[in-house]
């Protein structure tokens, strides 16, 4: 097989999927490429939910992505046969003086977001959940909410396809040679060449495409738990929610499947080789970290352990994405190592990364996602 495309994209995780229906509905003539089946479960993309916030605590600057990927998401939820975004907003609690609360409440006021702003005791009383300290305080955005990210990558995919975009999926990529006059794919099997090569291979990146950037892939686990208290755990009862302790910080979801609430820590866990160590090998000491946080703030949650799962971060040094055209070759564009919070911004990376595949400017600059180290965003502060 020799087929030339407009533009392959390689790795049809969160990312990658949304760039190829984004290239498909733009009438490119395009092939997504995946080593499995799309919304597996050994990559960055899978545990049933992933948060939506706007409020922003990395950075201002991702406030208007993160608005456009909503607009986005609402789109690609019309699309869906099932639900993939649960509109319950996402309540952010700290310590006094925790830094993820003071900048998110920045990067609210910067954009004119509306938030509510509480107290501890406004807090207990709103989210009986959660049992914090009386100098404790928190903010509630309603705008934000639960992702189920395997129904998301599927929907975009079979959309993709419906809209002509071609799928090989079972299929791993095991080079990107850009020596002839167009890039070419070396499949194994086969090779495809096309004009213009997406990279949105997640913790496999760095395969594929030399990156001047350390990055970092560690392994993440989460844990669901049977709550005690089954009334303040409901999706109607629970926001999504991120908790920053003194010493680390956590986020979950309510129980919105009935497979329990979810819990996890955004510290970065046990560093990998490469992403094909990955093991569903959550063990004991997992579950205590999770459970700590659990039975110190959310007591009423501290119930039987239902399930543990591992997952990857990609991270970079300054915990912000990558987005930029490879190095030695502006035919390839490269989107990942989106250091655990990306998912949210699939959709708009996809529009990103189709407007960079048609040669056209983003709609909205990527610079500081850039390759070279001297142009990217501050870094980001928990601490
Ligand atoms: C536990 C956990 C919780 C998270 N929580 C949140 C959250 O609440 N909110 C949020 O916004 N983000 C969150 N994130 C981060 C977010 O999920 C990731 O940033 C995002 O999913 C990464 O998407 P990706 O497309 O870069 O990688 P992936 O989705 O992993 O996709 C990469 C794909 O490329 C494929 N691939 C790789 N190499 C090849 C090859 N050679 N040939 C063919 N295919 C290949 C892989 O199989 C994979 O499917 C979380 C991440 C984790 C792990």
């Amino acid at each position: 097989m020799n087929d030339r495309y407009d533009a392959v994209v390689i790795g049809l995780g969160a990312m990658g999927s949304a760039a190829f229906f984004e290239l498909a509905k733009r009438g490119a003539r395009v092939l997504g490429i995946e080593q499995f089946d799309p919304g597996h479960d050994r990559g960055s993309s899978h545990g049933e939910s992933r948060i939506i916030r706007l409020a922003y605590f990395e950075h201002p600057s991702y406030v208007p992505l993160v608005q456009e990927a909503r607009h986005r998401w609402a789109e690609i939820q019309q699309r869906a046969d099932e639900t993939i975004f649960l509109d319950i907003g996402c309540v952010e609690i700290g310590f006094p003086g925790a830094p993820l609360i003071r900048r998110s409440l920045e990067a609210a006021r910067q954009h004119s977001l509306h938030v509510d702003e509480m107290d501890a005791r406004d807090i207990r009383m709103r989210f009986p959940a959660f049992d914090v300290p009386d100098d404790w305080t928190g903010h509630f955005q309603a705008d934000g909410g639960l992702l189920i990210p395997e129904l998301a990558i599927k929907t975009f995919v079979r959309e993709a396809v419906r809209l002509g975009g071609t799928l090989m999926a079972g299929t791993k990529v095991r080079r990107i040679e850009s020596g002839s006059k167009y890039p070419e794919i070396d499949l194994g099997a086969g090779r495809v060449s096309a004009e213009r090569v997406i990279v949105t291979a997640g913790a496999w990146l760095t395969e594929l495409v030399d990156i001047p950037l350390p990055l970092e892939i560690s392994r993440q686990v989460v844990g669901w738990f049977e709550p005690q208290v089954a009334a303040s755990f409901t999706p109607e009862a629970l926001p999504v929610f991120l908790l920053a302790t003194p010493d680390n910080a956590y986020y979950g979801f309510p129980n919105h499947r009935e497979s329990g609430w979810k819990a996890a820590s955004h510290l970065h866990g046990r560093s990998l080789q490469n992403a094909d160590a990955l093991r569903q090998d959550a063990a004991p000491d997992d579950e205590a970290q999770i459970r700590r946080m659990v039975s110190d703030y959310m007591p009423d949650g501290n119930g039987p352990l239902r399930k543990m799962q591992t997952c990857m971060y990609t991270n970079t040094p300054d915990g912000h994405f990558l987005i930029d055209r490879a190095a030695h070759d502006a035919r390839i564009i490269v989107a990942s190592a989106c250091s655990g919070h990306g998912f949210k911004f699939a959709p708009v990376i996809g529009a990103i990364l189709a407007d960079m595949a048609e040669d056209k400017t983003p709609a909205f600059p990527i610079d500081g996602f850039s390759a070279d180290m001297s142009r990217r965003l501050s870094p980001v502060q928990l601490f």
